[in-house]
Order: structure tokens, then sequence, then C-alpha cells
């Protein structure tokens, strides 16, 4: 079957830096994929890449067929890509049901503001903010800002959904309903790529896990083969 996403040759320097260099991957629909790496090895980046929040120096990045790596990211965004931030983008004036609503305005299934304030209430319920819809966003902890953003994330009806170390700063408790979660959208067929450092949350989630060191792919598999490959091991011990 013909890949969901498919990334050849991305390229991104900050000045003499690559951050990320030559990078490609091809992810099937439905798959969930750890995205891996020590810190500064060039995930980040290649999340803002894929979803234009940064242009990239070269490569190409198909997505459902479609060339994106030029669009702008409100295009992509349409198209059907949506995102959470390792550092939270909420609008904190806005009520939590507002920030959420925008997210179903501006997605790829987008909608009137009064249909979209109605896809919100169930999707805050769903992250766990039921309760609080109607209460300005700037009152939320950090932890509950990134629920928001996921389902900010989720009210746009993404096809690809990418998650920007989400589960860190989680307790065990928020971790396994974290995990479980993101289980359950995988489920409603949403392909996930997800950055993240948890390795027992790549282990349970992800099928195909993506390693990268030095703004390049050092090795891909299953989380186990991946993650006991000998360059990462090494990329890992030198961080
Ligand atoms: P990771 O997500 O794997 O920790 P990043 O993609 O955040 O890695 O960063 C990769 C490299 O690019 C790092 O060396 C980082 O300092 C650098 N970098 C990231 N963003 C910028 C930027 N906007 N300007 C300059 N350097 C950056």
């Amino acid at each position: 079957m013909a890949a969901l996403i498919e990334i050849s040759g991305l390229s991104k320097a900050f000045g003499g830096l690559r951050a990320v260099d030559g990078f490609s991957a091809s992810i099937g629909r439905g798959e969930v994929v750890g995205l891996v790496g020590p810190n500064g090895s060039g995930k980040t980046t290649a999340l803002n890449l894929i979803t234009g929040n940064l242009p990239a120096d070269d490569g190409i990045i198909r997505f459902n067929g479609r060339r994106i790596e030029a669009m702008p990211a409100h295009r992509i965004t349409r198209a059907g890509i949506a995102r959470t931030f390792q550092l939270v983008r909420v609008m904190p004036s806005m009520t939590i049901a507002e920030n959420v609503a925008v997210g179903a305005i501006f997605g790829a299934a987008p909608c009137r503001p009064a249909e979209a304030m109605a896809r919100a209430v169930p999707l805050l319920a769903r992250v766990g903010l039921g309760a609080r819809a109607h209460q300005p966003a700037a009152s939320l902890t950090y932890i509950d800002q990134k629920r928001l953003e996921l389902a900010r994330a989720l009210a746009g009806r993404p096809s690809l959904l990418l998650l920007d170390e989400w589960l860190a700063g989680l307790n065990p408790t928020e971790l396994d309903e974290g995990i479980a979660l993101i289980r359950t959208i995988a489920r409603d067929g949403i392909t996930i790529i997800m950055v993240e450092h948890v390795m027992d949350a790549i282990r349970a989630l992800c099928g195909h896990c993506i390693v990268m060191n030095a703004g390049r792919k050092i090795a891909e598999g299953t989380p186990a083969e991946a993650l006991a490959d000998p360059a990462v091991v090494k990329a890992y011990l030198g961080d």
C-alpha cells in the first residue's frame, strides 16, 4: 500500500549546523511511529519541516500523494497534518473550548464556529478536560495545556498527528492514561509520529521506530530492533 507520508532527502541547516541532514522515511497509513534520538539530533526540526513551521533547505515530502514541502503551514494543516508542540502554544485569553474550536475551524475538515464548539466538547472529555471547557486556557497547568493541544489537534480531524514529547512530565498514572489515550487515537485510524524520550511508551505504542542522530536516520525497525542497534547505543552513550 502507498505510504501516507514519504520523506526524501530532507535537510535544514542553521548557519553551519546541519540540524536535519538528508533525512528520509516512509510511513504507512495507520502506523504509530516513534521518532527518537539524543537531544539535539534534529527530531523537533524534522517535525517543523513536515508541518511547514520551518522551510526546508532541500528534500521532498509527499503526503497523501501531494508534494507539501513548499506549502505554508496553514495549507499543510488543511491537508490533514496536525501537531502538538514541545513548548505548548495555547491562546490564554480564550476559553479551553474556544482554543479547541480553533483547531476545528482551521483543520482538515473546516466548519463554522458553532459546529466547532460542538466538536470541542467531546474531545475535551476525551483528554480529561471535560469539566473545564468554559474556563480560560490561562488557568491550565502545563500538563493540562498539553491535553488541550491534543484536543485542538484532533478537532481538525487530521489523518496524520505529530506529537512532540506529549508524554513528557506526566506522573506514572498520567503516563498510563496518556498511553491508553494515544492508543485509542491510533485505533480511530489516525497515523501518528511521536517524538518521545519515554522509551516504555515507544515500546508500548509503536510498531515502527526511527532513530536520529546528528540530523540523520541511524536506525529503524521495531522498537526492540532499532533501540538495540549498536549505532543507537553508541549515540545515546555519547550524548
Ligand atoms: P531534538 O528535537 O532532537 O532535540 P532539534 O531539532 O531541536 O533536536 O535541534 C537540532 C539542532 O538544531 C540542535 O543542535 C539545535 O540546537 C539546533 N536548532 C534547532 N532549532 C534552531 C534554531 N531555530 N536556530 C538555530 N539552531 C537551532
